[in-house]
């Protein structure tokens, strides 16, 4: 079984940005692509940054019972695929990353609070409406996205971790840092321990050996 990881953060704070870097640098580990009714923006590859779909689709899933959870951001709906998590951490034992608003990390950590929950803030709030800017395009939402980040914020308080994100590689590092310490924490790896390149004495010592400290 692989394991939820939740990044979560004031929409421009760079979420996506590191969820890139990090998919790219981490074996073992995928993305969970959501549904959106908003428009995709210029750059946005669809099925890859979002699933695009009209309102009325999004309904029909709601009432499918497709999602986990689902939220109206900005006048758009956004959902989470239950069968995405259940296909990559079940069915696949890879570890998924879930990136999504502050209100929507709530609701999954509820659902399962097994899944790791990382906050990442803003420098500043100045650096934070730069970003929102810097995305290349008009965004009407601009003054709505930075009164929310104002109340999302202090909810970075209520997460397991907090990084900021100011230098884009070091924010990366640290998430990178989060998850490795996960994947070889002693249960995980006692449980798993077939899986990993080792040769079958030590695999053998490792898990049935007596320690000669603990164990005369
Ligand atoms: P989010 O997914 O949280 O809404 P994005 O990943 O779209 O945010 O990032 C918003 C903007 O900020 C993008 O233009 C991105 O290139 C930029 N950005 C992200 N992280 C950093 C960083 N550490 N330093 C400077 N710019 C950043
Ligand atoms: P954007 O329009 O900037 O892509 O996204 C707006 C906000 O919706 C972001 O904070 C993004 O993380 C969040 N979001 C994306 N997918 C989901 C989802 O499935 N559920 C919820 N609740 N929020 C989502």
């Amino acid at each position: 079984m692989g394991k939820l990881f939740i990044l979560s953060a004031p929409s421009g704070t760079g979420k996506t940005t590191v969820a890139q870097k990090l998919l790219s640098e981490l074996a073992d580990f995928e993305r969970i692509v959501t549904y959106t009714t908003r428009k995709p923006r210029p750059y946005e590859q669809p099925g890859i940054d979002y699933v695009f779909i009209s309102k009325e689709e999004f309904e029909k899933k709601i009432k499918e019972d497709f999602f986990l959870e689902y939220a109206n951001v900005y006048g758009n709906f956004y959902g989470t695929p239950k069968e995405e998590i259940e296909r990559i951490t079940q069915k696949e034992g890879k570890d998924a990353l879930l990136v999504i608003d502050v209100q929507g990390a709530f609701k999954v950590k509820e659902l399962m609070p097994d899944a790791i929950t990382i906050f990442l803030l803003p420098p500043s709030l100045e650096e934070l409406k730069r970003r929102i800017e810097a995305r290349g395009y008009r965004d009407e939402n601009l003054e709505k996205r930075l009164s929310t980040a104002h109340d999302e914020i202090p909810c970075a308080r209520f997460f397991d971790y907090i990084v900021v994100n100011d230098f884009l590689n070091d924010a990366v590092e640290k998430v990178k840092s989060i998850i490795i310490s996960y994947r070889v924490e002693r249960e995980r790896m006692l449980k798993e321990i077939e899986k990993f390149r080792l040769n079958k004495e030590i695999v053998i010592m490792v898990k049935g050996g007596k320690c000669y400290v603990k164990e005369t």
